[in-house]
């Protein structure tokens, strides 16, 4: 199947919610991200610096470029000129960097907060323990820009469909109470990031308004990233 008819496909399975899709393109060719750009998709997520500063320079500059994965402080300084929203925000050092690095690009950048929901410990993200720490920062506070849109986060990769379910209904409720937290702004929180190719579905059921697809768009990646 085609990409243009794989990412209609998608769109019209998700007209019934209100939610943004992420065509995540990483590993894949510029090709494949200009043929869903010219179908009218502008929203690409990737997960190594390298290869987004690349494409984001080659590609056309009305693309929003969301990083998705696990970010090293020494290279936020790579891709705070353009990238339009970070995923996997998971301490406060990585958050202090972005600030420094987005008032140096005369910035302001939206982040979210990645949260631990699965049971793999490989998985990053934070605690709700750590959640709290970090919102109580007085560091965290003083930060004017950075702003915190919402969280993301990971199921578990597996069969079982409750498991995934109840990891996915968990980070729904961390992000209603983190909604309250007086150290957020409420009106602006408001990106609930969960769910790709395999768990969609189950994302959006539990109340997800960002999913990321990759494989179910593009095809399978040679390479697992
Ligand atoms: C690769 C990746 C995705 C997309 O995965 P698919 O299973 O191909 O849809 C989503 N989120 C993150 C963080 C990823 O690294």
């Amino acid at each position: 199947m085609s990409i243009l008819v794989n990412l209609n496909n998608f769109k019209e399975k998700l007209k019934q919610y209100e939610v943004t899709l992420v065509a995540v393109s990483k590993t894949k060719p510029n090709e494949a991200i200009l043929e869903a750009y010219q179908a009218g998709h502008r929203i690409f997520g990737e997960n190594k610096v390298q290869e987004m500063t690349d494409k984001a320079a080659q590609l056309p500059k009305d693309i929003e470029w969301h990083m998705i994965g696990h970010l090293q402080r020494n290279k936020v300084k790579y891709i705070t000129d353009f990238v339009s929203l970070i995923h996997g925000v998971d301490s406060l050092k990585l958050l202090k960097e972005i600030n420094k690095q987005a008032k140096k690009a005369n910035r302001c950048i939206d982040c979210l907060l990645q949260m631990h929901i699965a049971e793999e410990d490989s998985k990053f993200g934070l605690s709700k323990e750590e959640l709290l720490e970090l919102l109580q920062h007085d560091e965290f506070v003083q930060m004017r820009n950075v702003r915190i849109r919402g969280l993301m986060g990971m199921a578990t990769f597996t069969e079982n469909q409750d498991q995934v379910r109840k990891e996915f209904r968990g980070l729904k409720q961390t992000f209603e109470l983190t909604k309250e937290h007086p150290h957020v702004q409420s009106e602006s929180f408001n990106i609930l990031s969960m769910g790709m190719s395999g768990d969609y579905e189950i994302a959006l059921q539990e109340g997800s308004t960002m999913v990321r697809i990759g494989s179910a768009i593009f095809g399978k990646r040679d390479y697992n990233k």
